[in-house]
């Protein structure tokens, strides 16, 4: 009988920095003291038994493996930059999709690495610092204030956007009450109704913003809520825009079986990750322009 999410045994994911170390000589390192296993999803990320604390290990304190969940490393998977790419993370702090960009890309190309808070912006800096990803270009600001047709963007062929969100997919305490009808993310009382539409103007505003940037191809739009507000809605709500621009939503990640909830057409082709089941409830998106089209705006 399931009465609190916290209780749910819940497997300790590391990713392997392939920017520090190889998967092999990292998973033989761990099969020393640890039972672990390749995840059949996202490559080099391992699994190991619910408990496992890994804080002190040195491939930890030394940036080698990261700690990091299966489906927060489904996301920089998801959009497949390519090495020489040149990729914006758009709200990047405290940094692990942006390392697993940089790693994607084997350290080749250029991530830019926009962060509004200047607190986590220091954050961002240091797991930067620690993942030795040299390619990455830290920036301060707000993405919403960076301008499309700044020649500094005029290569940027893929943006990865994770903006902020309500976190009802991973902060613990706050699940509990979800739990009768997590699969769409329960009953809300007036306050977090809106909180989450609050969210979700923020959500369609840096998706549109994206849209925008002239030599973009691919952009995952990713969020750790379970919410429809911030998901699928802010997804119907930014189609025609996304259409307008030449983007199509592609399917993430196509061997991944949990699929977007049914409320829009192109459900298919977006991934959830169950709560329960899962044990994180996360929502990814993936938007592909073919060719060249390009829009301008005027
Ligand atoms: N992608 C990060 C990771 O995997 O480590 C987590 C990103 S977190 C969900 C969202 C981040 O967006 C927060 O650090 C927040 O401060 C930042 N943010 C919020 N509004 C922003 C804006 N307008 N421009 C840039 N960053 C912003």
């Amino acid at each position: 009988d399931l009465h609190n999410i916290s209780d749910i045994p819940k497997p300790r994911y590391v990713r392997v920095n392939t920017l520090k170390v190889d998967a092999d000589s990292a998973y033989f390192e761990l099969k020393k003291n640890y039972e672990v296993r390749k995840d059949d999803v996202v490559p080099d990320l391992f699994i190991l038994p619910p408990g496992t604390d890994l804080h002190k290990h040195p491939y930890v304190i030394n940036g080698s493996l990261i700690m990091q969940g299966k489906a927060s490393s489904m996301v920089a998977v998801a959009l497949a930059p390519e090495p020489g790419w040149e990729v914006l993370d758009a709200c990047a702090a405290p940094g692990n999709k942006t390392i697993h960009l940089a790693a994607l890309m084997k350290g080749k190309g250029r991530v830019i690495a926009c962060e509004l808070d200047e607190k986590r912006f220091e954050r961002l800096k240091e797991t930067v610092r620690l993942a030795g990803a040299c390619n990455v270009q830290p920036m301060q600001g707000d993405f919403l204030a960076l301008n499309p047709e700044d020649p500094s963007f005029s290569k940027v062929r893929a943006i990865l956007l994770d903006p902020s969100c309500s976190g009802s997919g991973t902060a613990v305490d706050r699940l509990d009450h979800l739990l009768p009808s997590h699969g769409t993310g329960g009953s809300a009382t007036a306050g977090e109704m809106s909180r989450l539409r609050k969210l979700a103007a923020f959500q369609k505003k840096v998706l549109e913003h994206a849209f925008s940037f002239p030599a973009v191809e691919r952009i995952v739009y990713s969020t750790c809520s379970i919410k429809q507000t911030e998901n699928e809605d802010v997804i119907k709500c930014v189609w025609p825009i996304a259409e307008s621009y030449g983007f199509e939503l592609a399917t993430a990640l196509p061997t991944w079986s949990r699929r977007g909830l049914p409320v829009i057409d192109g459900s298919e082709h977006l991934l959830r990750t169950d709560l329960v089941e899962d044990k994180e409830g996360f929502f990814i998106a993936l938007f592909v322009r073919k060719g060249n089209h390009r829009v301008s705006i005027s």
